[in-house]
C-alpha cells in the first residue's frame, strides 16, 4: 500500500509529464506555423512520450492500491521566437523536470517506499537522456544561426525521429 504523502507526489508528477506532453504539443504545433514539419514531428513524437511517462506513474499508484486524481493542467506558452528558443526552453524545462524526479527519490527513501524508488529508477535515467537530447538539437541550432541551409537540414534530420 503506497502512502498518502507518496501518492500525493507521484500524482503532482503525473500533471508535471502530462503539462511535458502539452508543453511539447505547443511547440509542435510553433513548428507546424512555421513549416517545420520535421521539427513539428519530433516535437509530437516527444509530447506522446509524455503521456507515457504520465501512464507509467498513474499505473504505478493503481497497482500499489492508491488513488488517483487529477489536477487541471496549466497552459504552456503560445509561441516562441525562434526554433533555438524552442529546444532552449526544451532544454531547461527537462532539466526542471529531472529536479522533481530527483526530489520523488527522496521521498521514495523517507518513506521507505522501495518499490516507488525502483520504479522512480527508470525515470532518473531517462532525464539524462531527455536533456541530452534536447540540449544537443538546442546547441546545433546555436551553430546553424541564421543559416537557412543549416535549419531546413536539421529540420529533415528530426522529421525521421521514430
Ligand atoms: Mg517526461
Amino acid at each position: 500500500m503506497i502512502s498518502k504523502k507518496m501518492q500525493d507526489a507521484l500524482i503532482d508528477q503525473i500533471n508535471a509529464e502530462l503539462y511535458s506532453a502539452y508543453l511539447y504539443l505547443a511547440m509542435a504545433a510553433e513548428f507546424e506555423a512555421q513549416n517545420l514539419k520535421g521539427m513539428a514531428h519530433w516535437m509530437e513524437v516527444q509530447a506522446k512520450e509524455e503521456t507515457g511517462h504520465a501512464k507509467r506513474l498513474y499505473d504505478f499508484v493503481n497497482n500499489r492500491g492508491g488513488r488517483v486524481t487529477l489536477k487541471a493542467i496549466e497552459a504552456p506558452p503560445a509561441e516562441w521566437k525562434t526554433p533555438a528558443a524552442a529546444f532552449q526552453a526544451a532544454y531547461e524545462h527537462e532539466q526542471k523536470v529531472s529536479a522533481l524526479i530527483h526530489n520523488l527519490v527522496d521521498i521514495a527513501r523517507a518513506e521507505k517506499d522501495k518499490a516507488a524508488e525502483v520504479m522512480l529508477a527508470w525515470f532518473v535515467d531517462e532525464q539524462v537522456e531527455e536533456e541530452a537530447s534536447s540540449n544537443e538539437i538546442a546547441e546545433k541550432l546555436k551553430l546553424i544561426k541564421d543559416s537557412a541551409n543549416g535549419l531546413f537540414m536539421l529540420d529533415s534530420v528530426l522529421g525521421r525521429r521514430e
